[in-house]
């Protein structure tokens, strides 16, 4: 499968992009870079976005795809998402308050936007991807997502804290390629990092010490104010196989 970061930061700031990962070219995983990365053509190939959490950094440039989009398809975008994040979309986000309700647009015959509910520990498929959303550890409701095709197989954990299912999952699958997780702080924010769910170096090595098996891991989701203390602490505790993510670099697995 092919995987292109269109952003991994944790913030938003000049030339960094919030939470997208297209898949394909057709599936977005996260949609807080969904717009300002891609343009117009590549947003009107996107016919899925998958949402891991309500967090705004992870679903913010799905309004704004819907509103690029809106007259140009013939199916609507199909979001895919947990029962309570589904009703957060429609409750706080698509609510003919701070944006048009796209599930009634143009009409509710042909709308621009379906949800889809999932569940944790669920599979479900999209064209000749396989996701498997599997609950993590964070302030609310949260799934990473395993994601296997014919040739292998990534881990996505989204935002999460000290978590043990995912890990368990990473170290018994047999084709897995790679795991895509989170630091989010440096370490001398460790009480921060563990108050909002979110990891720093230090705790990522103690969350790696749960994966047997060797298998590359990329950190995302770095708040820009940390970026470079978690790059030299990174680089100064030698974790073996593990590397920041590359935005705008396309992963091929
Ligand atoms: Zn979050
Ligand atoms: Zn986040």
């Amino acid at each position: 499968m092919r995987l292109r970061v269109a952003g991994c930061s944790g913030g938003s700031v000049k030339d960094r992009f919030l939470s997208c990962f297209l898949l394909n070219d057709i599936v977005a995983l996260d949609a807080g870079g969904l717009t300002a990365p891609l343009t117009l053509e590549e947003q009107l190939r996107i016919r899925h976005v998958i949402v891991t959490h309500t967090h705004l950094d992870h679903n913010c440039g799905l309004p704004f795809l819907l509103d690029n989009v809106f007259g140009k398809l013939d199916e609507p975008i199909v979001v895919y998402a947990t029962a309570p994040v589904v009703r957060s979309l429609e409750t706080h986000m698509f609510n003919d308050e701070l944006w048009p309700d796209f599930a009634k647009l143009p009409s509710e015959a042909k709308p621009t936007l379906r949800f889809e509910t999932i569940e944790a520990e669920t599979p479900f498929r999209i064209s000749e991807l396989t996701f498997t959303p599997i609950a993590v550890d964070h302030l609310i409701p949260t799934v990473g997502m395993l994601v296997e095709d014919a040739s292998g197989a990534i881990l996505y954990t989204s935002d999460t804290g000290p978590t043990e299912r995912i890990w368990q999952v990473a170290s018994t699958h047999p084709r897995l390629r790679c795991v895509i997780t989170e630091i989010s702080f440096a370490s001398d924010d460790d009480a921060l990092a563990r108050a909002s769910g979110h990891m720093t170096p230090r705790i990522l090595a103690s969350e790696l010490r749960k994966l047997t098996g060797k298998v590359p891991v990329l950190v995302t989701h770095t708040k820009p104010g940390h970026l470079l203390r978690i790059e030299r602490e990174l680089g100064a505790m030698g974790l073996d196989g593990v590397e920041l993510i590359e935005q705008g670099r396309t992963y091929e697995f």
